[in-house]
């Protein structure tokens, strides 16, 4: 059986997803292009007696690599060699989608065009001539319905007949004279070139008159000289940056042929588009509109998914980690067997189970909005306001969603195209206060703080965005130094979305979430169930995981808190802040057990228990409702110990503001992970941990000066000092390369 590779190249939007579903099915994996995080989907299909190995590049408008997906594209398309390139365009949107052909054919590969959305370009009383267009684009084009599998076989046929002719359309784009012979000039220079990657010489001619990174790379940069002088006399003669004539040649071209083969008699859909346009951008309705919408997908990724989570928690739980266990016993493994399968991997399939609402809420919210086409429109507005503190509008909606929480939060980034902003946006991501840090508030500040607990509360979550801010400031004038991304993008047609379209791109991403941060989520699950379920002796003990090594390792650590007022005595916060990792307001469970494990005779102090216990939590925690205990508040055994151990009120809040800063849960870790690599998350985690560590002993010295001067005074000093380390670490680290 002959094996041969396609590559699915179009806009965002004309249906590539659902074209590249049809064709095969099931049969696909998802994983990263190497090096970077943008997705990579490949299939396979049978068709005849051809095997195809088949993939979903992502979606560009053009590729002239300002973004990831851009260059990913396009090196696939030209180092990549794949055989055959379908090229997916909207046929109701001819005229734009077109553009990335007359790119493709210049690169002078067999191309393939799959006329999609033929139903919507009908319903607008599109007419398109199809041989016509096929003969001025010198190959074949075929109508599709992706949506309604339609054309489908004849793009198979068509796939088959083609895919080892290697035919290469002889239409090119006729540019300006000026250019023509600069191309003609350049061309017979770099030939030599061109025939060792072995790319068209005159795409690499037109390339590098574009200043192209990748022509210039190609051609080690030996002709910027060469090239300069072209473009100065293309200048001369036009008036117009290179670039610009060169794109203008490619409208040109495409705007003649859309004349010859498109008959239209209204464009219902652009005017349709447009009046919703003048609602949706108008200067005093955008932002209000923009607000309303966002809250509703903050509302759906939070809310609709809570009571969602208490199922999967319980569901999950009592299959994989009871039942599983039980099960284990019954059949007498040994302890350590049990342990490591039923609260290990168990333990970590319920954990991960617990943020699959949420994730998939917020996928379903951002596959409606970018379907629908609004999230363009959202990004317009938000651009002007965002783009104060550096960023591009469309970061707004991740930093929303991480007040509820970071996971789904993180993965929003994947919106934004410029690297950069994304790594940006996912390293302040922590500091927006989710769900899961409210709980711990709330008991902390019923007992210490009384009717002020509120106003604390509110401050905690400013104080989180005042540092978002301070660290996307100090971030973008050194290690992340470059340019926001303009915003350049046209805005499509709106589009009525279809369940089913949503369904698969949600469906999609939400396998990647699950595979790639799964995998994570559950081996550091493991990690801490050993260690809570281990004495240092490296004996199993059951319920009582005072004596494991994680109890140990907060006894061990606990002076390093001195500074930021937890004593010695007070370990259980220490032990706390570890077991925080698997989730912030696990902290609740953990002080609640050791403080009052005497009493309870260790009924209450079971760890996995503990752990299990304050899952429950996280949908009050969601929902904003102030609860700190299932019944009626803290009892008062616990309440006295909390005072004893902390010693007061600055103690406490010290402690809250470490715990609003500090490392974020694994769900959170697995995320950033699997979006920028562990050279980001390594930083991340440290750079959380002891700027935590700076704040928390900063304002635990400053509000308790009086009591020690002297002492206060070393701990300021010290904590100022560290703050000019990192300073100066970011700085020196600025001209690395960010990748
Ligand atoms: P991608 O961004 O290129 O991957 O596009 P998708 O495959 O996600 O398609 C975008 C939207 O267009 C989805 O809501 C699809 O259901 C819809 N769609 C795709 N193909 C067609 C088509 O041929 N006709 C119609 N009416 N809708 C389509
Ligand atoms: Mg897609």
């Amino acid at each position: 059986m002959k094996r041969f590779t396609l590559a699915l190249a179009g806009n965002p939007n004309c249906g590539k997803t659902t074209l590249f579903n049809a064709l095969t099915g099931s049969r696909q994996r998802v994983g990263n292009w190497p090096g970077v995080t943008v997705e990579r989907i490949e299939g396979f299909y049978r068709h005849q007696d051809y095997e195809f190995e088949i993939i979903d590049l992502p979606g560009i408008y053009s590729f002239s690599a300002y973004s990831l997906d851009e260059k990913v594209s396009r090196e696939y398309i030209l180092l990549g060699k794949p055989d055959l390139v379908i090229n997916i365009v909207d046929a109701s949107n001819l005229e734009r989608t077109l553009y990335l052909t007359t790119q493709l054919l210049e690169m002078r590969i067999p191309v393939i065009v799959a006329l999609n959305m033929m139903d919507v370009a009908a319903q607008n009383s599109i007419r398109i001539d199809l041989d016509h267009l096929a003969r001025h684009l010198d190959c074949p084009v075929i109508a599709t319905v992706a949506t309604r599998r339609e054309g489908l076989i004849e793009l198979k046929d068509k796939i088959n007949e083609y895919v080892a002719e290697h035919h290469i359309s002889t239409t090119r784009v006729q540019y300006d004279s000026v250019v023509e012979e600069a191309v003609a000039r350049l061309s017979e220079i770099t030939e030599s070139d061109a025939d060792t990657h072995s790319v068209d010489k005159r795409w690499l001619a037109i390339k590098l008159l574009e200043n192209d990174h990748l022509a210039r790379e190609l051609t080690q940069n030996k002709y910027s000289q060469i090239v300069a002088e072209e473009s100065a006399r293309i200048k001369k003669h036009t008036n117009l940056d290179t670039d610009i004539v060169i794109a203008d040649g490619r409208y040109g071209f495409i705007h003649g042929l859309f004349k010859d083969v498109v008959r239209k008699e209204v464009d219902y859909r652009r005017n349709v588009s447009d009046l919703i346009d003048k609602v949706v951008l108008n200067k005093v309705l955008s932002v209000p509109i923009f607000l309303a919408v966002m809250y509703l997908v903050f509302t759906l990724t939070i809310k609709a998914g809570s009571p969602f989570i208490d199922f999967f928690d319980g569901f999950m739980g009592t299959i994989f980690v009871d039942g599983f266990g039980d099960l284990l016993r019954s059949w007498h493994f040994p302890g350590w067997v049990i342990l490591l399968l039923s609260n290990g991997i168990g333990g970590g399939i319920q954990t991960l189970s617990t943020f699959i609402p949420p994730v998939f809420f917020m996928f379903f919210s951002l596959a409606l909005l970018e379907d629908s086409g609004y999230m363009s429109r959202a990004a317009f507005v938000m651009d002007r306001f965002m783009r104060l503190i550096g960023l591009p509008g469309k970061a707004f909606i991740p930093m929303l969603v991480g007040f509820g929480c970071n996971v789904p939060a993180i993965l929003a980034t994947r919106t934004l195209e410029n690297r950069r902003d994304r790594l940006l946006t996912i390293l302040i991501n922590p500091f927006m206060s989710c769900g899961a840090r409210l709980p711990v508030y709330v008991l902390f500040t019923s007992i210490f703080f009384r009717e002020k607990g509120g106003l604390i509360i509110f401050g905690l979550y400013l104080t989180g965005i005042l540092l978002a801010v301070i660290s996307g400031f100090v971030f973008k004038r050194t290690i992340l130094k470059g340019e926001t991304s303009t915003f350049v993008m046209e805005l499509p047609p709106y589009h009525l979305p279809t369940l089913n379209g949503i369904m698969m791109h949600t469906w999609q991403r939400l396998q990647g979430f699950l595979w790639r941060a799964g995998k994570i989520i559950i081996f550091f699950i493991i990690i801490l169930n050993i260690l809570g379920s281990l004495n240092p002796q490296m004996k199993l003990q059951d319920s009582n995981f005072e004596n494991s090594i994680l109890s140990y390792s907060g006894k061990a650590i606990t002076p390093l808190f001195k500074p930021m007022g937890i004593s010695e005595d007070n370990w259980p916060a220490t032990v706390g802040l570890i077991t925080g990792i698997f989730a912030k307001e696990t902290i609740v469970s953990t002080l609640h057990s050791l403080y009052t494990r005497n009493e309870q005779s260790g009924e209450k102090a079971g760890f996995w228990e503990g752990i299990k216990s304050s899952f429950l939590a996280i949908p009050d925690g969601f929902g904003l409702i102030a609860e700190t205990d299932e019944e009626d508040g803290p009892d008062k055994d616990f309440t006295l110990q909390m005072k004893n151990r902390f010693g007061g009120a600055n103690n406490a809040l010290a402690y809250l503001l470490f715990v609003l800063i500090y490392v974020p849960c694994v769900g959170t870790i697995a995320v950033i992970y699997r979006e920028t690599g562990w050279k980001w998350t390594v930083f991340a985690v440290s750079y959380l941990t002891i700027l935590a560590w700076i704040v928390a002993t900063f304002f635990y010295q400053t509000a308790t000066f009086f009591q020690h001067p002297l002492n206060s005074l070393f701990w300021i000093a010290f904590s100022a000092l560290l703050l000019a380390v990192i300073y100066f670490l970011l700085h020196s680290l600025r001209n690395k390369r960010v990748n």
